[in-house]
């Protein structure tokens, strides 16, 4: 059961580029933190679209031969987290189609909120779909377009959907990056050369030396082909919902995400803390990796000295044996461990950027105090998280959620910490932009920007009545 909110998807483009397949590799093998399940890479030659995708790692999924097989200067590439659809290769992206208008391949960062009202409609039109993803719908839609252009047909059915999507298209001769008018996922464009590259975050332009120009709009259709570039924007105006907890934990801190540095901003979210939650203590200790930037912010502003108490294994797989002897905090311990001559006698600030079920912060307090803290002082980079996520991000269910079912003070009594303290959620709206009120922060006060029709309108019903004791899985 994951005790943080889970990454959803990244997404990459490149067009222009006679090794296009590759610069998709190595910018899919950037952004392997959105998602590690399955990994998939389309190119085109300009005559044909080919395909490869398996389940697994980036650098476990493609290697010199199958990347030759897909030649040509354009790509788009995928690594994949399910929050819809299940766990198999069906659901791996990108998916690719022939249809009326020629082959197209899609990739897609997000999750639609209206995809089963849709399914159901093209299912009894006579549609057959191939995976339980939420994004197959985008392409039977394209399929059925009665558009004169493909370019008209991507416009016409990523017009029907609605939700959360950040989507990478390729067909024979161009590339096409949307965003939904809410702008819920990042995309970003930028330039290698003559090429132009298209990706959730910056940090994938990084590897391959390509420069960040600016994001993809809300709402923007970006089009990219022989004859340069163009904008349409199809959708009506929408108030802005960027995801602030891309900020808050899932991007990486040397990205550029909604155009500011994630770096920047989550040490600036600690020096917040450090004003809102002051504690005396002798060290600042940071939960690594996700907690650094912001524990940096708060010994900054808090002038008590940051010590790297908890040392991080990188090398921790996706599984690992058990031994049959109980070894204390073992699960927690193999990824982390402590360091006494840090931790001995001291009153640590333990920072970290979230607390989901509570389960691990709370191993996490008891191996500090174990190490022979003297005090524990656990503070939270963000607001308590009260509600799950609807718009592609995978969390629990309402009633797993411990800052939504426990008070402040019992949620201190079950992490076993001296204190624990939160980010105020007007310390997080300025701290991640003063100046404006584009960001969605459903998962901190509930009250959700896009509707939800139908079956899904009754799930989150169910879902919010939680804490009434019914039960509802997703
Ligand atoms: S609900 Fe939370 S995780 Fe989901 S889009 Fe909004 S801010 Fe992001």
């Amino acid at each position: 059961m994951p005790d943080k909110f889970k990454d959803e998807c990244g997404v990459f483009g490149i067009f222009g580029h006679p090794e296009a397949a590759n610069m998709t590799y190595l910018g899919l093998y950037a952004l392997q933190h959105r998602g590690q399940e399955s990994a998939g890479i389309a190119a085109s030659d300009g005559e044909h679209v080919r395909i490869s995708r398996a389940m697994g790692y980036v650098a476990d999924t493609f290697d010199g031969d199958t990347l030759a097989e897909l030649p040509g200067t354009c790509a788009i590439g995928h690594v994949r987290y399910s929050t819809a659809g299940e766990s198999k290769l069906a659901n791996a992206q990108p998916i690719l189609i022939d249809c009326a208008h020629g082959q197209i391949a899609l990739c897609h960062n997000g999750n639609l909120v209206n995809a089963r009202e849709l399914r159901d409609e093209l299912v009894q039109q006579g549609s057959i779909f191939q995976s339980t993803s939420d994004t197959e719908v985008v392409l039977h839609l394209y399929a059925r377009s009665k558009a004169r252009s493909s370019e008209d047909a991507i416009v016409e059915s990523v017009s029907q959907v609605r939700g959360a999507f950040s989507l990478v298209m390729l067909t024979r001769d161009r590339l096409v990056a949307v965003r939904d008018p809410h702008g819920f996922r990042p995309l970003a464009i930028g330039r290698l050369g003559d090429a132009v590259v298209v990706c959730s975050e910056t940090c994938a332009m990084d590897l391959i030396g390509a420069t960040y120009e600016r994001d993809v709009e809300p709402g923007e259709v970006f089009v990219v082909s022989a004859e340069g570039t163009r904008s349409i924007k199809p959708f009506p105006p929408a108030p802005s919902s960027q995801c602030i907890f891309e900020h808050v934990y899932f991007a990486r801190p040397d990205s550029y995400v909604f155009g500011r540095s994630v770096n920047e901003v989550r040490t600036n979210l600690g020096r917040i803390l450090a004003r809102e939650q002051p504690v005396h203590a002798d060290v600042v200790v940071p939960v690594p990796d996700s907690g650094v930037c912001a524990a940096m912010g708060y010994a900054e502003e808090s002038g008590v000295p940051l010590r790297m108490g908890l040392i991080r294994n990188h090398y921790v797989g996706r599984t690992f044996i058990q031994p049959q002897a109980s070894i204390r905090h073992f699960g927690v311990k193999v990824k982390l461990n402590p360091v006494r001559s840090i931790l001995g006698g001291q009153r640590v600030v333990l920072v970290d950027d979230s607390i989901v079920r509570g389960t691990t912060s709370r191993k996490i307090v008891r191996m500090v105090r174990a190490a022979g803290a003297r005090e524990v002082h656990v503070r939270i980079s963000c607001p308590p998280t009260i509600s799950p996520c609807f718009y592609g991000v995978d969390t629990p269910r309402r009633a797993d959620l411990i800052a939504a079912t426990h008070t402040l003070e019992e949620i201190r009594e079950f992490l076993e910490a001296d204190s624990v303290q939160y980010l105020s959620l007007e310390g997080l709206l300025s701290g991640v932009a003063p100046e404006s009120n584009a960001y969605c922060s459903s998962c901190y006060t509930g009250r959700y920007p896009v509707e939800f029709p139908r079956d899904e309108a009754r799930y989150l019903q169910l879902a919010l009545k939680l804490d009434k004791g019914e039960a509802v899985t997703r």
